[in-house]
Order: structure tokens, then C-alpha cells, then sequence
């Protein structure tokens, strides 16, 4: 089996054998204890090195450690990236529910899975792993019995709670894909998202309850099932018991799980099956089913959760975002349940009934980690630090930080107030495409600096890139550019659900192409840099490249300290004997090991900018593209036109973000509404409000709306955002290159609308 075979590589590179042999281990370990050899007590940098050098070594390795497979796989990985085609751990088959629950209930059934924070102050359930698999095979059951099978589509509309993670892990079990969608969305969304997954089951519940208030979410179910035909049954859960009005596809769930046995077999399935889907905003009115498959994902989330929050055997860990969010898959089910721990489900608000709600919660149930938005801590740090200091919070170990950029104000505000300046805090930069965390400050060598507000280093496995205008790599440190990951990691999404093109549009076309880097940085290394001399890498790989592209242009770009960077393009293929040249050529200068050799074809693309800086860190500097992040939840801002465009007042519109304190950016809608002397302005405004919010959400409805008579356009007719969110922001002069702008009046127009708005709302307050 290859993953055997990938497991003596590992040990080997792993140095083993020169622990064997008496020569010295590695300087400093990795921090984060592993639940499970093989990466026991080795450096950062070697376990770097590793990974991205040798993937297949590093993966197969962990994969079959790490997980328990129902047919080994054979092959670790096989990826075209130019082509979104990502496969990772083939032929293998596994179930994922099994290696959350089964596994652990063997060993320790009555370890405690769930902890369920309810929104009623005080109020905790526990519930057990043996607990947790009874109640997912039963709800495994009921759905097979109502005719869901392998690959049917099952949409989630419900807060997070102990059946709501049942319902996942019971679609799991079964090879239905779910597809969670934020209970906080609208009818019209959750009908959007249900008809493009063309689902085949809805699960509810009949009510939520958050923040002291009732919300109706079988009601806002009723009105979207309507426009879903592909919609068989309605299961729905208690979680008021109130009586709500039944409609002619639900289910009662509890009763209906009560009529299945407890046990459940679980459906065995291929490592690159789909696991779940879940829509995400991109820079089109028209979110994206993205979809995550299963060994990959499952493994990655695991590794993450235990590395990148120094998870231990019996620690309590508090991630409390949402299940509707890819945080809340990863960090609260997924990867938590795979290492066997102890989660808390967070159903309340940072604020009910008091601003302590969090940190009186980490004092009654012992948290150790506690993974939370910047967004509720921008909030909490405007009241008194005596809401937080009248708890106890000495079970804390590390804290982190969750879906958007987190300001220096808030991080310091989070690590000395909340954790005492004791607890490593960590700003972790990933996406609903990446399945994981994928630059965060830990893992790193034990005790390694944290900088405030600052994502820092790559997790394993992940190289990034920053690319500049040209599409070019750019090398060397102290400069910015497009964040791109070169290499394919098992957490990476694998498509957008039924349109594989956008898929490739989106994420792989923005910066093609083959490329080799030598990257020299204090955190990186070889684990033997004298038997894997720069010399041996580099015609290793460039002998690789020529056989899985011998007709494509090569970049080799070079970073070393001792010389400047330099890039060769070769815009032929390589021969064996160009190969031979360059390769004794470039490695006279390459005399100072470390080094990490990467063999590149393709970038992943995530839309954001960084910044590395002068020691290699990387600091995200935010989207490259028109999505927002509100309160931590990314929207896409052509979404919100798209539905403001549909008013049959208004001929065009054009919405950017602006910064808020606390919810980070918010929506700036500038309408332009047709000419009628008779309109009612305030009223129209008040529609298109109600009108976001039934088509999308609350949270989406725009702060801010401005009336103008036009918008500012280049002259092949392109709105010019860029100057719409200076002006918004209350800049009027440095509007940057206007070279393009079809009118110019149009912009001295919009510059003196925004004054007079922001004059209005300053007499307001
Ligand atoms: P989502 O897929 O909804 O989790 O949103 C992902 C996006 O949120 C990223 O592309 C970033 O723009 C932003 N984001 C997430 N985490 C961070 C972070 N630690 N720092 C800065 N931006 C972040």
C-alpha cells in the first residue's frame, strides 16, 4: 500500500534514524502536543520543510495515522490545479461520522462530545459520545427510511444544537451531502440555495431562540419549501415546543426517531465524495455551492484544530461561531469531534444577558480554547473590563480570532485583558474554501513570537505566494501582493456545485502557470540539507517538471539571502541538459542552507491581498475583490445591487463597504432612483431596506443609502467603485488615476451629495 510505504519515507525524513544514530534532534519542537505519533517531537520548520517538500510523504503519513479508513487509499494525492481537478488519498474509503463517533465511543463512551451553551443563561447539556452516535444513527435511520440515500442533497436550517449536529453527522453516515444554510437567512436565500443543491430534504427546527427572542424559523422553512419542488420532506426538531403551524411535508423528527433502532451502518465512501456543500459570497450577485469531499477535509480540519490551538486529550474547546459558517463545520463539529474532544455549542449572543455571557461561560464550563470573531470583541471591550474579571478564566490556554481581520485595538483589548497576557492568541486566516485554518502563529517552534493582529505562518502543507500585476511570483520579503497558495492541500474545496468553470474562473485562472521557488526564511528547513543538498533538489525537481510538462514555460525564481532575488523565465521547455546547467549554475550561489525548494504548477487564488514582511511573516491586508465582511460574515456586494436593482424605482445602484468599529465594514448603498417629482423618497428607501432583508438577510441591509442622480463610470461603462468608497469614507481630493472616468462632473456630483449626507447625520446625533 502506498501509504505504508509513505509512512517509512516520513519516519525516514523525519530523522529517525539519526535519533538512532545519536546525531542531534532538531533545535526547538513543534508547539501543539500531537494526540498520535508521527509527528511527535519534531521542529516546526522540519515538519514545514516536509510538508510542502514532500507532500505525499507528509500527508499519506498523518492520514493513515490519523484517520480509520474502511479501505486503505493508494495513491496520496493526484492534482491538476490549472484544471481545479484536486484528489487526495484515492482509492480509499472511510466514513466520516465513524471517525467522529464510533472510534471514540469505543475507547471512551462516556467522554462528554457536546456541550450545549443554551441561550438561557445557565442553562448546559451534556451529551455523551455514545449519546451523540445513538441519536445520529437514529437520525440516520428516519432519513433512510423517507427514502434519502447516498449523494442526496439535505439542506440544515437550524441553530447550532445537539440535533443540528446529529443531522450532519447523520448525513454522513448515510452519504447524503448537507448543506447548511445560516439560520439567520431569509426565505428567499434558503430557497436559492435549496433549489440550486436541489435538495431533497429540508431539517428544521420549529423554533430558535437567541438572545432571549423567539425566532420562526419553521415559518421562514414554510415560505421557502414552496418554491422547492426538488423538497420531499420537512424534518422538523423541537426546540420551543410550541405549537407552529404544520405544513404538508414535515416530519415530526423526534417522533420519528424514536420509531429506528440506535445503530446504523454506516455507508463506506470514497475519500473524494462529497461531504457537504456550503454557499459562499463571491464577486457575482450569485453565491457559490462550495464543495468540500470527505478524507481531505476531515483530516485537515483534525490537523488544524489540534496544531493550530494546541488542542490536548480532555480539553474543553469553545469555538462560538455558528454551524451556518465554515467555521462552525471545522472548528465546532468536524475537526473537535474527529480528535475526540469535548466541543461547546454556543447558542446565545456575546451580550445576553449581560456583556460577561462569554467569559461566565468559559468559568462554568472550563474552556480551554476559545475561538470567537473580532467583530463581538470589538463590542465587548466598549463596556467595563469588570464584566470579564469577575470570572474566572484560569482555564483558558489559548485564544483565537475567526473570520476577518482583527485591529490591534481588539487583539490587545482580547490577549491581555481577556487572557491575562498568558494565553497565545491567534489570528487565523482562512476561507470557506480552504476548509481550514491556513496561516495562523501556531504551529510554530515552541514559544515562537506572536505579533498582534498578524496571521504569521503557514500551516503545514500550505505554501503561499504573493503575486504581483504581472501575474509574476513575488519573491523575497518586505513586500505585498496578491495572496495565492501554490501548492494543493487536502482541506482545499473541490469545486462550486454544478459549475466546475467558475470553479477554475475564480480560483486557479487569475494566476496561471509553472513555476519553481527557492525560498530561503528563518523558519524554514531542511531536515538534511547535507543528503538533500540544494543541488539534489533543485535537478530532482526541475527533472520532475519536465515530466509532468515538458511543453510548458518554466519560471525559476530564486530567493537567497546572499545574492538578490532573480527570476529566470524560460519560455521553451527545458531539456535535460538545460536542466543540468541551470541546476549547477544556481546552486554556487546556493552554499547556506536552509533552504525549501518548491515545485510549482498553478496558484489557488484566494482574492485577499498580504504583506510579508522584513522576517517572512504575512500579514493579510484585505480583499482584492467586492466582497465585504460584515460581523465576520463574507457577502458579496453585487448580491445586494442585484436586489436593489429589482425596485422598479431604481434604474441602477452600486454598494461598496465602508469601516465600522465594531462590525468591521458595513453596506454603502448609492441609489439612483428614476426621475418622478411625485416619488417618495423615504418610502422607496424604507422598501429596499425590507427588501434586502427579505432577499438576503438583515445583516446585509445597507447602513448607509445615498441618493445621486448618477454614478461615476469609466467610458467603457464600468461603475468606479474604487472612487465611490473614498468619497463614501469622506475623501474628496486623492481620488486616485481618473483618467478613465467617463464624466467628471459625475464624481463632484456624488462628493457633494456625501457631504451634505454626512452634515445630515452629524446633526441627527
Ligand atoms: P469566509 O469564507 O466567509 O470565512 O471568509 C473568508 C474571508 O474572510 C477571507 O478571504 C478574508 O477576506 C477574511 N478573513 C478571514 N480570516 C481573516 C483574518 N484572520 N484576517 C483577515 N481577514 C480574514
Amino acid at each position: 500500500m502506498a501509504a505504508r510505504g509513505s509512512r517509512t519515507a516520513l519516519l525516514r525524513l523525519l530523522g529517525r534514524r539519526d535519533v538512532a544514530s545519536g546525531r542531534s534532534a532538531p533545535r526547538r519542537r513543534c508547539s501543539g502536543a500531537p494526540v498520535r505519533a508521527p509527528l511527535a517531537g519534531r521542529s516546526y520548520a522540519d515538519l514545514y520543510a516536509l510538508s510542502v517538500r514532500d507532500p505525499d510523504a507528509f500527508w499519506g503519513s498523518v492520514a493513515e495515522d490519523k484517520l480509520t479508513w474502511s479501505r486503505a487509499f493508494e495513491r496520496v494525492k493526484d492534482c491538476d490545479v490549472e484544471r481545479g481537478r484536486i484528489g487526495w488519498f484515492l482509492g480509499g474509503q472511510l466514513n466520516v461520522s465513524v471517525n467522529c463517533l464510533d472510534v471514540h465511543v469505543a475507547r471512551h463512551p462516556d467522554r462528554v462530545a457536546l456541550i450545549w451553551e443554551k441561550d438561557e443563561p445557565g442553562t448546559e447539556v451534556r451529551v455523551t459520545y455514545r449519546d451523540l452516535l445513538e441519536t445520529t444513527c437514529r437520525l440516520a435511520n428516519a432519513l433512510k427510511r423517507h427514502g434519502i440515500r447516498k449523494g442526496d442533497r439535505v439542506a440544515i436550517y437550524m441553530p447550532v444544537s445537539p440535533m443540528a449536529v446529529a443531522a450532519m453527522l447523520a448525513c454522513a453516515r448515510i452519504g447524503a451531502v448537507h448543506m447548511v444554510v445560516f439560520a439567520g437567512f431569509s426565505s428567499e436565500a434558503l430557497a436559492g440555495r435549496v433549489q440550486d443543491a436541489q435538495c431533497k430534504a429540508l431539517i428544521t427546527c420549529d423554533q430558535g431562540v437567541r438572545g432571549g427572542r423567539v425566532i420562526n424559523l419553521k415559518a421562514t422553512v414554510d415560505a421557502a419549501v414552496k418554491s422547492c419542488p426538488s423538497v420531499q420532506h420537512v424534518f422538523v426538531a423541537r426546540r420551543t415546543g410550541d405549537r407552529v403551524p404544520p405544513g404538508k411535508l414535515d416530519v415530526p423528527l423526534e417522533e420519528a426517531m424514536a420509531k429506528e433502532p440506535a445503530e446504523c451502518v454506516p455507508e463506506a465512501m470514497g475519500s473524494e465524495e462529497p461531504l457537504f456543500m456550503l454557499y459562499t459570497s463571491g464577486s457575482t450577485g450569485k453565491p457559490k455551492g462550495i464543495v468540500h469531499t470527505q478524507a481531505g477535509y476531515l483530516l485537515y480540519a483534525a490537523l488544524t484544530h489540534q496544531y493550530v490551538f494546541d488542542y490536548h486529550a480532555g480539553d474543553v474547546f469553545g469555538c462560538v461561531a455558528d454551524i451556518g459558517w465554515v467555521t462552525g463545520h471545522s472548528y465546532v463539529v468536524y475537526g473537535p469531534l474527529c480528535n475526540g474532544a469535548t466541543t461547546v455549542l454556543f447558542e446565545s449572543t456575546p451580550v445576553y444577558p449581560d456583556p460577561g455571557r462569554y467569559w461566565e461561560t468559559v468559568q462554568r464550563l472550563g474552556i480551554n480554547q476559545f475561538y470567537g470573531a473580532p467583530t463581538a470583541i470589538r463590542l465587548l471591550l466598549k463596556y467595563d473590563d469588570s464584566w470579564v474579571k469577575k470570572y474566572d478564566r484560569s482555564s483558558l490556554k489559548t485564544l483565537g480570532s475567526v473570520g476577518e481581520p482583527i485591529n490591534r485595538e481588539a487583539w490587545e483589548w482580547f490577549y491581555h485583558v481577556v487572557g491575562e497576557s498568558r494565553c497565545p492568541l491567534v489570528d487565523t486566516w482562512w476561507q470557506t474554501e480552504t476548509g481550514g485554518v491556513c496561516i495562523a502563529p501556531r504551529p510554530s517552534e515552541e514559544g515562537a513570537e506572536i505579533r498582534a493582529a498578524m496571521a504569521m505562518r503557514p500551516f503545514f502543507g500550505i505554501q503561499p505566494s504573493l503575486m504581483g500585476d504581472k501575474g509574476e511570483v513575488i519573491t523575497g520579503n518586505d513586500v505585498s501582493g496578491a495572496l495565492c497558495i501554490s501548492q494543493p492541500w487536502p482541506g482545499m474545496a473541490r469545486t462550486i456545485y454544478r459549475d466546475h468553470d467558475r470553479f477554475v474562473d475564480a480560483y486557479f485562472k487569475p494566476y496561471p502557470g509553472e513555476c519553481f521557488q527557492i525560498i530561503h526564511s528563518p523558519t524554514h528547513s531542511l531536515t538534511h540539507p547535507t543528503t538533500h543538498s540544494p543541488t539534489h533538489l533543485l535537478s530532482h525537481s526541475l527533472t520532475q517538471s519536465l515530466t509532468h510538462l515538458p511543453d510548458h514555460p518554466l519560471t525559476l525564481s530564486l530567493n537567497h539571502p546572499l545574492t538578490y532575488p532573480f527570476t529566470y523565465s524560460l519560455t521553451h521547455s527545458l531539456t535535460h541538459s538545460l536542466t543540468h546547467s541551470l541546476t549547477h549554475s544556481l546552486t554556487h550561489s546556493l552554499t547556506h542552507p536552509p533552504y525549501v525548494l518548491f515545485l510549482n504548477s498553478g496558484h489557488y487564488f484566494t482574492g485577499d491581498g498580504a504583506y510579508r514582511t522584513v522576517e517572512g511573516y504575512y500579514q493579510i491586508t484585505g480583499r482584492m475583490d467586492d466582497v465585504i465582511n460584515i460581523s465576520g460574515h463574507r457577502l458579496g456586494t453585487a448580491e445586494i445591487e442585484d436586489v436593489l436593482d429589482e425596485h422598479p424605482e431604481v434604474p441602477e445602484a452600486a454598494v461598496i463597504g465602508i469601516s465600522h468599529d465594531i462590525k468591521g465594514e458595513v453596506p454603502f448603498a448609492f441609489v439612483v432612483l428614476k426621475e418622478n417629482d411625485s416619488l417618495d423618497q423615504k418610502a422607496v428607501l424604507e422598501e429596499l431596506r425590507s427588501l434586502v432583508a427579505t432577499k438576503i438577510a438583515r445583516y446585509a441591509v445597507p447602513d448607509h443609502f445615498l441618493v445621486v442622480k448618477r454614478l461615476p463610470k469609466t467610458r467603457s461603462g464600468k461603475i468606479m467603485r474604487r472612487i465611490l468608497r473614498k468619497v463614501a469614507m469622506g475623501e474628496s481630493e486623492n481620488l486616485g488615476d481618473v483618467s478613465t472616468l467617463d464624466d467628471p462632473s459625475a464624481v463632484t456630483e456624488v462628493i457633494q451629495a456625501c457631504a451634505q449626507y454626512r452634515m445630515q447625520m452629524s446633526q441627527k446625533k
